[in-house]
């Protein structure tokens, strides 16, 4: 495994890797180990998953077994929680099957992914986490804990930050392969995003506005489903691009996903970019803040008005709209939510000074930023915090009483509003 994740922005410090090759094994392991945190595809751009000693299972059985996985009966598949998000969607694919939604990236494991609140798009879509049935953990005591939705840990031990134990099984929810057609519109004006804020949102199953803080917005996906209204001519003035585009203006679309409303498979269609080939631009450390969906025209446009001195940096930011859950540590918890999303260019000391100027407009409107990237804030800081997180610590402290899976990150943005 690299020192470094994804972004190269952060080096993992830990003095050692473990690579179990069974679940009795990862279960002596964590008996132990003082102190483990399990790290999956590496893709946050914070420390997150560090610690004094790192965990990580690519190395267990990986495969998915149709007839003892799948179960048709209550519409789930039990998946080794290392798996991608890719090679998940493939092997659904093949049975005739699909999952909800999927981020913009098909490379994430599951169990990172669900451990964050790592999102989609659609007004009607919750985050990733929300299609979490059930899932094994193996607790600091060694013992494997199985926490079922409804159960009444369970909306705490989803969205865990890796603060609970290492997950070793997620059971999710799927249904009935469908197709998706992608169209992308280009030179949506201000007004007309700010004016159509909902229509926009709600014109397709996933929506997203990609722009770099111009004159005008660069470009808004739709992805339709069947059962969709049909794609406009002109979406409030924008218009169908004339071929197929890469979010970030100016790049090669050969490694996004195809559009030109050309009807795919969900999983050829959901992730903006394909299985494969580089996500993004490759070059770049991210950020995003979740808004309150009733802010968020009055957030966009605050930035707006900040953006000259920050404009060199970001490659581009992208808005999505998320569905309001359950989860006690989701940004999406009882609200829904729109995402002010952030590429930055690779300069860590300088993007961290501009996430000190967008915070300070952000984190008054109600903005919780998303776990698994960039962010400055101290958990104290969120104005509208996590109302469950004096929940979620007497969860940790069952679990894990004497902090073994806990990391200093934690502490500084998590449990440090306590
Ligand atoms: C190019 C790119 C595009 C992205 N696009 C999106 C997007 O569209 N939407 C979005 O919301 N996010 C997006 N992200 C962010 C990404 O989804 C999150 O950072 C996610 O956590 C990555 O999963 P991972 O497996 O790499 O997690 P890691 O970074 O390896 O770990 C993240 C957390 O998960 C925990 N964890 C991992 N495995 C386990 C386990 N087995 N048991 C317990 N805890 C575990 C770790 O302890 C840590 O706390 C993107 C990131 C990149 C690099």
């Amino acid at each position: 495994m690299e020192s470094r994740n994804w972004g190269g922005n952060y080096r993992y410090r830990a003095r050692a890797l473990h690579l179990p090759t069974s679940v009795a094994e990862l279960q002596r392991l964590v008996v132990s180990c003082r102190r483990l945190r399990a790290i999956g595809s590496r893709h946050s751009f914070n420390a997150i998953g560090d610690g004094a000693e790192l965990v990580n299972l690519d190395e267990l059985p990986g495969e998915l077994t149709i007839a003892r996985d799948i179960d048709r009966g209550t519409g789930t598949v039990s998946v080794p929680s290392h798996l991608r998000y890719g090679a998940l969607a493939d092997r659904l694919a093949a049975e005739g099957l699909a999952l909800a939604n999927l981020a913009s990236l098909p490379h994430i494991s599951v169990a990172g992914a669900v451990a964050t609140g790592t999102h989609g798009s659609g007004v009607a879509n919750g985050n990733l986490a929300t299609a979490v049935a059930a899932l094994e953990l193996v607790r600091a005591d060694g013992e494997v804990a199985r926490l079922s939705r409804g159960e009444p840990d369970f909306d705490g031990a989803v969205v865990a930050l890796g603060a609970l134990g290492v997950v070793t099984r997620v059971v999710l929810d799927v249904q009935p392969a469908y197709d998706i057609s992608q169209h992308v519109y280009e030179g949506l004006a201000w007004d007309a995003l700010f004016d159509h804020f909902d229509a926009i949102f709600s014109a397709a199953y996933s929506v997203s506005v990609f722009l770099r803080w111009g004159e005008r917005t660069d470009q808004v996906w739709l992805k339709r489903r069947a059962e969709d209204p049909a794609a406009p001519e002109d979406l409030f003035g924008a218009h169908p691009a004339p071929v197929d585009r890469h979010p970030i203006a100016g790049l090669d679309p050969v490694n996004c996903t195809p559009q030109l409303g050309r009807p795919g498979l969900w999983l050829d269609r959901l992730p903006h970019f394909r299985m494969g080939f580089t996500p993004s631009s490759g070059e770049e450390i991210q950020s995003e803040y979740h808004l309150p969906r009733e802010r968020a025209v009055e957030a966009i446009d605050a930035l707006r008005h900040v953006h000259a001195p920050l404009r060199e940096l970001i490659q581009v930011t992208e808005l999505r709209a998320i569905a309001a859950d359950t989860l006690w540590l989701s940004p999406q918890y009882g609200r829904d939510t729109v995402a002010i999303h952030f590429t930055w260019a690779p300069d860590q000391a300088a993007v961290e000074r501009a996430l000190a100027e967008i915070e300070a407009i952000l984190i008054p409107l109600g903005a919780r930023p998303h776990w698994g990237k960039l962010f400055l804030a101290r958990a104290a800081d969120f104005v509208d915090g996590y109302e469950r997180l004096g929940d979620f610590s007497a969860l940790v402290r069952r679990f894990d009483p004497d902090g073994k899976f806990g990391n200093q990150w934690l502490e500084d943005h998590v449990f440090g509003a306590e």
